[in-house]
């Protein structure tokens, strides 16, 4: 983070430590390293750190390695960590409170990652619903990889994955509200 000496990465650590904290609302000293949490994680396997290295970081205020990490852009915020968790610790408001973090500041640790979310929600916010054909279309053009999901194209238009363009489901002016109401409350996430 480009800082001078100890005292400002200290200041600039513990700055970043409560910001966190007073997003997610997860005092991350009441984590005692069991482990539940990481064992029951669909994607702990496929990441950096798991869950319960994110929160163990941040208890040694190595805040800098936090904020390179992909993990809490991996995180699917699907809850099963905090199910399983004896201290009900919110692991996903903390992951996503590490993102908006990241991105309030233009530090976003997972470039591909921000984007995906920016894009999927573009797509709902105007559509409703999630348009997959734009979504592959804007992302790969995005991030470069131009022809990644080519070969899996035939067999996702065969079952009709492709097809979000025409879809429009009941609640899609709700949702389009919701989707819209919550970014213009956090100031954009573009
Ligand atoms: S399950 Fe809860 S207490 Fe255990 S390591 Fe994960 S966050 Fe910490
Ligand atoms: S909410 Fe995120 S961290 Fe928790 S189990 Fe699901 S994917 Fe893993």
């Amino acid at each position: 983070m480009g800082f001078c000496n100890l005292s400002e990465l200290d200041r600039a650590a513990s700055d970043a430590l409560s910001e966190i904290a007073a997003e997610s609302g997860v005092d991350v000293k009441e984590c005692y390293q069991c482990g539940k949490c990481a064992a029951g994680c669909p994607v702990a396997a496929s990441a950096d750190v798991d869950c319960r290295g994110v929160i163990r970081l941040l208890q040694i205020g190595d805040v800098d390695r936090v904020l390179t990490l992909q993990m809490p852009w991996l995180c699917l915020g699907c809850g099963v960590c905090l199910a399983r968790c004896p201290q009900s610790i919110d692991l996903p408001a903390l992951n996503t409170a590490i993102c908006r973090y990241e991105m309030k500041r233009g530090i976003a640790a997972e470039r591909e990652g921000e984007a995906f979310m920016n894009i999927f929600l573009d797509n709902v916010e105007a559509k409703g619903v999630s348009d997959e054909t734009m979504l592959a279309m804007r992302y790969n053009l995005q991030t470069g990889h131009l022809f990644q999901d080519v070969a899996n194209s035939p067999r996702m238009l065969s079952r009709g994955l492709l097809s979000g363009n025409g879809y429009k489901p009941a609640g899609g002016p709700d949702v389009k509200r919701i989707v819209h109401d919550i970014r213009a409350g956090e100031g954009g996430t573009k």
